[in-house]
């Protein structure tokens, strides 16, 4: 056991997805040639000024509302001051003490299946800045506005996380909430969801906080739990050599695993943040708040509870499922048309994410329909197919060759289950097997057990496959011990 504790705290930019920017009416959209997106407002234009887009607003409250957090009636925004190339304002407009939502909670289910609450500090609303491209430009730097004022809400948790385990846990719970309300397209690969983590070191039974390191902009939750873990060891080496952390920026590169410091830590103050006066302070009412409120759907906590409830599922696999939207609904259908919960999200998360993952497709990509595996399943229940004949026609059908039944028929795939055809067979083996067959009758019961599977496997292999098991294990116990 270690003698060292580990802490963590995250703050996340989470891109709303809003069709315009926060204070222009660009389009957000990504993939666009670059600064065919970047408004006179986003360009920071003079004369030009800010308005607020409204969807922005209540995107940001309904992530408050989801969280049990405070939705402060009143917030406002100020000027984060700094030089880049890519903020051509100068500033990034942000909310800093007057952020839109105030305290909340966020529930984690571990791998273990107990349960860890983490604490949200506050979230505020602000504007993502342009990027910078280094790549096609030998000796120069491109610069991209199309994000620029692309509307994002920082959440920012309390120091609650133990292990970089937790924190994935953490990040996967985020993003399948922001998704399932439809204020964040999810996308990790584009920079819809970017994670600043926090990390420190203390010793075990120290109530005191060590000092932090931030790793910031990792954008996948292998990427997090790499850096975490690598932070970790770093800390512990420096600290039991006698050395001291120093509180830093720090960026991580996830394909060479290496971690670099950035810059000392910049307090707030090095920001001479103001407030903007441009923009009025943002006010809400009672009647909005239960109107979004109002409008929220399923949460995945909630999804998850009606799934053991609804289908009796285990507390893992409901989890699994209700997840993102996407897989919740495809296990829904194929659960309500094969009227087999259980077998449902046994093939879903066996045999479908098994190959999902090998082509690295996503639940929204899977080229096997609902219902499709409904019909399969419903195949199995009705003993028209082995389990064993199952995983061909589900691969048959993976490869668009059609319904299962469609590939039943093609490939003659029917499972065996005529009597007289089965007995047929049956009486064939026996006879081509009778030296076994008398050692099966000499032997005793515990022998005999094993000695089956023989017989039972010379069915299969004259069948293809195809013998009903059952009734073929009726017959051949019929057969041989008479
Ligand atoms: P700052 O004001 O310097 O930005 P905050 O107090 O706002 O610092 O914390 C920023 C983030 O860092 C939060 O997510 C918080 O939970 C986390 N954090 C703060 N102190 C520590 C620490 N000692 N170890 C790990 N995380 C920390
Ligand atoms: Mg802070």
């Amino acid at each position: 056991m270690s003698a060292w504790e580990t802490v963590i705290g995250l703050e996340i930019h989470v891109q709303l997805a809003t069709k315009t920017k926060i204070f222009s009416s660009a389009s957000t959209a990504v993939g666009a040639e670059p600064n065919s997106h970047a408004s006179l407002v986003d360009l920071a234009m003079p004369g030009t000024l800010p308005v607020l887009n409204r969807e922005a607003v209540n995107m940001a409250v309904k992530f408050g509302l989801a969280v049990g957090a405070e939705i402060n009636r009143r917030s406002a925004f100020e000027r984060k001051n700094y030089f880049y190339p890519d903020l051509p304002k100068g500033y990034q407009t942000t909310q800093l003490a007057e952020p839109i939502v105030g305290t909340g909670n966020i529930e984690l289910i571990l791998d273990d299946g107990s349960r860890k609450t983490v604490r949200i500090h506050h979230a505020h609303l602000e504007e993502d800045a342009g990027k910078s491209l280094h790549e096609d430009f030998h000796g120069m730097t491109g610069i991209d506005l199309n994000r620029a004022g692309t509307p994002l809400i920082e959440v920012v948790t309390e120091p609650d996380m133990r292990s970089a385990e937790e924190a994935v846990a953490f990040a996967r719970t985020l993003h399948s909430l922001v998704t399932a309300i439809g204020i964040c397209d999810g996308e990790m690969s584009q920079g819809s969801l970017r994670f600043d983590v926090n990390v420190s070191v203390r010793r075990k039974g120290e109530e005191k906080l060590g000092t932090r390191t931030e790793t910031k902009n990792l954008n996948s939750f292998r990427f997090m739990e790499m850096a975490i873990k690598k932070e970790v060891e770093r800390q512990i080496d420096i600290l039991e050599d006698g050395g001291s952390i120093t509180q830093e920026t720090r960026l991580f590169n996830g394909d060479t695993g290496v971690s670099r410091s950035m810059r000392s830590k910049e307090d707030a103050n090095d920001y001479r943040y103001f407030p903007c006066p441009d923009l009025l302070p943002v006010m809400l009412s009672e009647e909005q708040i239960i109107e979004l409120k109002n409008s929220l759907p399923e949460l995945p906590a909630q999804r998850l509870g009606r799934f053991v409830e609804q289908y009796g599922l285990s507390d893992y696999d409901a989890r699994i499922l209700s997840s993102d939207l996407a897989t919740s609904d495809y296990f829904e259908a194929v659960a309500e048309r094969s009227d087999d919960a259980k077998l449902a999200a046994n093939w879903i998360m066996g045999e479908l994410t098994a190959r999902l993952n090998a082509e690295e497709r996503s639940i929204k990509e899977c080229p096997m329909s609902a219902s499709h595996l409904a019909e399969l399943i419903a195949r199995l229940k009705d003993n028209t197919i082995s389990s064993k004949i199952a995983k061909q026609v589900f691969e048959a059908c993976w490869n668009g060759e059609g319904s299962p039944d469609q590939v039943i028929e093609a490939r003659g795939l029917k499972q065996v289950s005529d009597s007289g055809e089965l007995q047929k067979m049956v009486d064939k083996i026996i006879a081509e097997n009778t030296t076994q067959a008398e050692a099966y009758r000499a032997a005793d019961e515990a022998k005999r057990k094993k000695m089956f599977g023989f017989f039972v496997g010379q069915a299969m292999k004259a069948s293809q496959g195809k013998a009903n098991p059952q009734q073929i294990n009726e017959l051949l116990m019929k057969a041989l011990e008479g």
